[in-house]
């Protein structure tokens, strides 16, 4: 028998202020790359979270009045009476399933460029804005201004309790706060009661503290959401100095502590970086100072870890944000008595991408995220079957795996068929490359769930041909056989064949993770900027190989900026003695060489290279597909009724676009169409 009780301690209530959270799952606030522009498709994610089993389930920033605005990242407003009832949304739908709703107040400071409201950015000093290429630089606040702030913020508190919130927040994390612009040695130059000593410094925060308990803490809790470390050494907040004193001044005035480390890309740190529980030695230090509940994070998937956090006195609450978006039925899984349902995240930052490019989250775990309200998709259900076709999917990589579980969910009878010896395509081959083992979950979370399943039969070693796949007699074929990397440079940058690229020395990514000898020195020709040109690089530097890493890019890993790791990729190749080359197209392939053009047409240089590695673009592997289309009448004699591709077959692109077109298709599998959604169907726009 399965010992459950071992994670009783995290189904305890937890009493913050004058609300009581019924367990220590705590869903911290986080962005989705949509706010109030589709205000019903947020609250339904987040009701589902609460659904799900968290006991708090937090919004992202609620910005405080029209001084601060983020445009063009979505974000949440109450600068006005009009803006209640769009939160009061989401807290309703959390309320039904007895959570708490929490509301992270904030103000952007210097990190708003304000450039659709154009009132001038505030910061403590005259200052450039962060999140603008414009010269734009702040206000620097007058007493006026403060004045005029923390009525606003006080306002928009009151706000927020009358739209229901249990929990509302003073905001001084991420870099992306005023009062935490205010309390930065960096960006206050102030010579008055606000500026100088740390003291002085911390006195807006202490006051948006006791502005918002007078304003509304009869009923609601206070929380702070506080960065301990910036991660700047002494240029920063850092846990053993200023961060730790902060806490220190200010232990008793909330009713609960949300600690973590800034800027975001530290706080959203990517498993291949950083491991689960990877705050700890920052903010571990907190629950010593304060009586207080403390509540921080880590990409906490194992509820072993989870309750070893609690019992070790390192936090009273398990925050999350990505695993409560990879899996939002965490907490009721492992009341259940069953973690091995988790699906865990991997630590990829797709969904962060969504953020930064303006767009809805979506994950590459979790294919139903910002899809519950805009399609109706629950992330643990699934419609039954429409008919009794038989399923034939070839290619178990993500996109097949994917599908093969949904429609096995759904009661089809599904044989599923990989060419290799193991399942997991790309993903089985992607996350054996440096820093990138959790993506493997991916793979192992679903192989795990079709286990259990009497009605799906997966058959590895057996590659189909377009014969095999008539001979095979079922109604409906699903082709999921995945991309190859091009082995002729083109791609983002190159438009035709470089010349020489069909010499033996030229290999691809395909080459490099199926084990192919190297002759270094290695020239990596990435125009592609994801993960894929760097973690080789980093690969065939550890193996010894002298690397040079060419982008025709201004820098490498641009992709990666979206998932707030190209910053730490560049130093880490660095690091290793991987030499970047940037703002150099391929030329063409010599004996031993290469040539490298300038973009902007300056001259022409000439690097050694005994292997070229190809990371451009890549080819769909439609060639089955593509036979069987062209056998209509044999497939109609055959039975088969329908013939479809999906995933990197379908369209090359990321894990997560694989898993989502496997998992779409299997919810339209009945419909004679594809669903019609407008991509943002409650569009709202306040101001
Ligand atoms: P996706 O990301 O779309 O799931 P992958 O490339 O990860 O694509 O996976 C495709 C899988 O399909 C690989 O494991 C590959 O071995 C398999 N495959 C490709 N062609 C065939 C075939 N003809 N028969 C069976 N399996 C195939
Ligand atoms: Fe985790 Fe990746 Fe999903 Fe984000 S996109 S929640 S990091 S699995």
């Amino acid at each position: 028998m399965r010992d459950t009780n071992r994670y009783d301690v995290l189904f305890e209530p937890v009493k913050i202020g004058p609300v009581t959270a019924k367990n220590r799952f705590y869903q911290v606030p986080h962005c989705n790359g949509t706010s109030d522009w589709a205000p019903d498709a947020v609250a339904r994610m987040r009701e589902i979270k609460a659904e799900g089993g968290w006991g708090v389930v937090c919004t992202e920033i609620v910005e405080v009045s029209e001084t601060t605005e983020l445009h063009p990242f979505p974000s949440l407003h109450l600068w006005r009476d009009a803006d209640i009832p769009i939160q009061a949304k989401m807290v309703e739908a959390v309320h039904r399933h007895g959570a708490l709703a929490g509301a992270e107040l904030g103000h952007f400071g210097l990190a708003a460029g304000n450039r659709a409201i154009r009132n001038p950015p505030l910061g403590p000093s005259s200052h450039l804005t962060f999140e603008s290429l414009e010269p734009f630089q702040c206000k620097a606040m007058d007493k006026d201004d403060i004045r005029t702030f923390r009525e606003q913020h006080k306002a928009a508190a009151v706000r927020a309790k009358r739209a229901g919130f249990d929990i509302v927040y003073v905001y001084a994390a991420h870099n992306l706060s005023l009062a935490s612009h205010f309390l930065s040695r960096r960006y206050n130059q102030r010579s008055d009661e606000y500026g100088g000593s740390l003291e002085n410094r911390v006195r807006l925060l202490r006051e948006l503290l006791l502005d918002t308990r007078e304003a509304v803490g009869d009923t609601c809790a206070v929380a702070i959401r506080f960065a301990v470390d910036e991660m700047l050494g002494a240029d920063g907040v850092t846990f053993d100095g200023e961060g730790r004193e902060v806490v220190e001044m200010l232990k008793d005035l909330p009713d609960l502590w949300d600690v973590n480390i800034a800027d975001w890309s530290y706080d959203s740190d990517t498993s291949r970086f950083a491991k689960e529980g990877f705050q700890e030695s920052f903010t571990g230090f907190v629950k010593q100072i304060t009586d207080k509940p403390v509540v921080g994070v880590g990409r906490f998937t194992s509820p072993d870890t989870m309750v070893s956090q609690i019992r070790r006195g390192v936090m009273d609450l398990i925050g999350a944000a990505r695993p409560s978006i990879a899996d939002p039925f965490l907490p009721n899984k492992i009341r259940e008595g069953r973690p091995e349902d988790i699906r865990e995240c991997i630590g990829c930052n797709v969904c962060v991408s969504g953020e930064m490019s303006y767009s809805p989250m979506r994950c590459t775990q979790n294919p139903t995220v910002m899809e519950e309200g805009r399609r109706g998709w629950h992330p643990e259900h699934m419609p039954a079957k429409g008919s009794d076709d038989a399923v034939l999917i070839v290619g178990a990589g993500p996109a097949g795996l994917e599908c093969a579980l949904s429609l096995a969910r759904r009661g089809y009878e599904v044989t599923l068929a990989e060419a290799r010896n193991d399942v997991g395509g790309r993903v089985t081959a992607e996350s054996a490359l440096p820093g990138l083992a959790e993506w493997a979950r991916v793979r192992d979370y679903r192989v795990h769930q079709l286990k259990q399943m009497s009605n799906v039969s997966i058959y590895c070693e057996s590659p189909m041909d377009a014969g095999q796949v008539l001979e095979f007699g079922v109604a409906r074929v699903v082709i999921a056989t995945g991309a190859t990397w091009r082995r002729d440079g083109v791609g983002r940058a190159n438009f035709w064949p470089v010349p020489g690229s069909d010499a033996a020395s030229v290999l691809t990514p395909d080459d490099i993770m199926g084990g192919c000898d190297v002759q270094g020195p290695v020239l990596i020709y990435d125009s592609d900027g994801s993960y894929i040109g760097n973690t080789v690089a980093e690969k065939l530097s550890t193996a010894g190989y002298a690397v040079s890493i060419v982008t025709p890019s201004p820098e490498i890993a641009g992709y990666l900026f979206l998932t707030l790791e190209q910053h730490k990729v560049v130093p880490h190749l660095m690091k290793l003695g991987v030499d970047i080359v940037r703002l150099k197209q391929l030329a063409a392939v010599e004996a031993g060489s290469v040539r490298l053009d300038c973009v902007y047409g300056g001259d022409s240089v000439t690097l050694e290279a005994r292997t070229v590695v190809m990371v451009t673009g890549r080819s769909p592997n439609d060639a089955l597909y593509r036979d069987l289309l062209a056998r209509g009448d044999e497939r109609k004699s055959a039975g088969v009724r329908t013939l479809d591709r999906i995933g990197d077959c379908l369209a090359p692109s990321i894990i997560a676009a694989a898993v989502y077109s496997g998992h779409r298709h299997a919810r339209e599998f009945d419909k004679a169409e594809r669903d019609y959604v407008p991509y943002l169907p409650d569009m709202h726009q306040t101001g």
